[in-house]
């Protein structure tokens, strides 16, 4: 029998390669579900492939519009769910397996939401565990969801440590690709353009994410995500910036030994082994051939260039609201750098600015962090002079 699944965002970058995975396992998998924010063209083709059942559009803008209707018309079979509330409500429908990967803050209720109607949650809305990890694992065990990363490095370290003892390890080393502007000086990033930073070396992803790999938050973000995912203390995980992103992450051992897990840059791998663990599938795309890497560089992040690792690492330790208020602080942000409206740099300034003036609330419930959320979107809102 197949497994049925949902897809969270299934137009975005991880959302289109889920899809390209579920091409070649079609005798595993329905696609049941899936939601899109508001690329209509791109997902009348996919509900036109793939046919779920179940379908929903987050963005509440386009529902009066004749693009949506045509859509609807056209599928009379699709059960169809409007805006953010339509997507709740379409995970409340029983699915084996759950894809997690809107982008930003959006994703985190949905999520939490899906937990009692699904088996599995794969996860790539790291969001979810930077603002509310504490609630969201509760949940997991509570349902008894099996929670797998879909992060390239966290996926990788899931699979590292499988077979290891956990007291046998000493800590996780989280690769990063050091971004678009990674040889940049601390003065050209003053003046670096949306167009520069998007211009990602080595691996093709959505804009946010490519901004946030720029500014090394995504990292940052990484860090507390995988202090969640793995129950380590932040003082066990590093960063080590590696070029080529060849190695995914590393685990060292207590005897010094470095496993680490390589693959091309290709966010198939990870989403094949979320849908598939403890099974292991052939891989029908692109794989690593090592003689055409040839080699492999690993140098130590610039905290004078790259500060948003030190304050996601600070945020994170902080714990409570703080890295709700961080997120939200960098959503605005990185929004505002896309739109022209701030300088490179001041992406992380204002993150700072924010945090500096948040009131952390420590033990928080949901209430509290949606709560924080939305007093870092207006407080970062007016440190940007428009
Ligand atoms: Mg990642």
């Amino acid at each position: 029998m197949s497994s049925k699944i949902i897809i969270l965002g299934s137009t975005g970058s991880i959302g289109t390669s889920a899809l390209r995975v579920l091409r070649f396992l079609k005798n595993d998998f329905e696609v049941y579900g899936l939601t899109c924010y508001g690329n209509l063209e791109l997902f009348e083709e996919q509900l036109n492939e793939f046919r779920p059942s179940l379908a929903a559009v987050a963005s509440n803008d386009l529902i009066d519009k004749d693009e949506y209707k045509k859509i609807t018309n056209k599928f009379p079979e699709i059960k169809f769910f409007e805006g953010n509330e339509g997507v709740v409500e379409l995970v409340r429908n029983k699915a084996d397996v759950l894809i997690s990967s809107i982008v930003g803050a959006a994703g985190l209720l949905p999520t939490l939401e899906s937990l009692p109607f699904i088996k599995r949650l794969a996860l790539a809305n790291k969001e979810t565990l930077v603002m509310a990890g504490d609630i969201v694992k509760k949940k997991v065990n509570e349902f008894d969801v099996e929670l797998i990363p879909v992060d390239s490095e966290h996926s990788a370290i899931f699979s590292l440590i499988q077979n290891a003892d956990k007291g046998s390890i000493k800590k996780i080393i989280l690769t990063a690709s050091g971004g678009s502007l990674r040889d940049r000086t601390l003065e050209e990033m003053a003046s670096i353009t949306p167009e520069d930073a998007l211009a990602h070396p080595t691996w093709d992803m959505g804009n946010k994410i490519t901004i946030d790999s720029a500014t090394m938050m995504n990292k940052g973000l990484e860090v507390i995500e995988a202090h969640h995912l793995f129950d380590i203390d932040y003082g066990s995980i590093d960063v080590i910036v590696h070029p080529e992103s060849i190695i995914h992450s590393m685990v060292e051992m207590n005897d010094g030994a470095i496993h680490a897990y390589l693959s091309i840059a290709d966010m198939a791998l990870p989403i094949i082994n979320a849908l598939t663990f403890p099974d292991s599938k052939a891989n029908p795309f692109e794989t690593l051939d090592l003689t055409k890497v040839g080699k492999l560089e690993f140098l130590a992040y610039d905290n004078i260039r790259f500060p948003a690792l030190e304050l996601c690492y600070n945020a994170g330790r902080i714990g409570g609201t703080m890295p709700a208020v961080l997120n939200a602080a960098n959503e605005i942000a990185v929004h505002a750098f896309l739109g022209k409206k701030i300088a490179f740099t001041d992406i992380v300034k204002i993150v700072e600015k924010t945090i500096n003036d948040h009131k952390v609330i420590d033990n928080p419930d949901l209430s509290d962090i949606f709560a924080a959320d939305e007093w870092a979107r207006d407080v970062s809102m007016s440190f940007i002079d428009i």
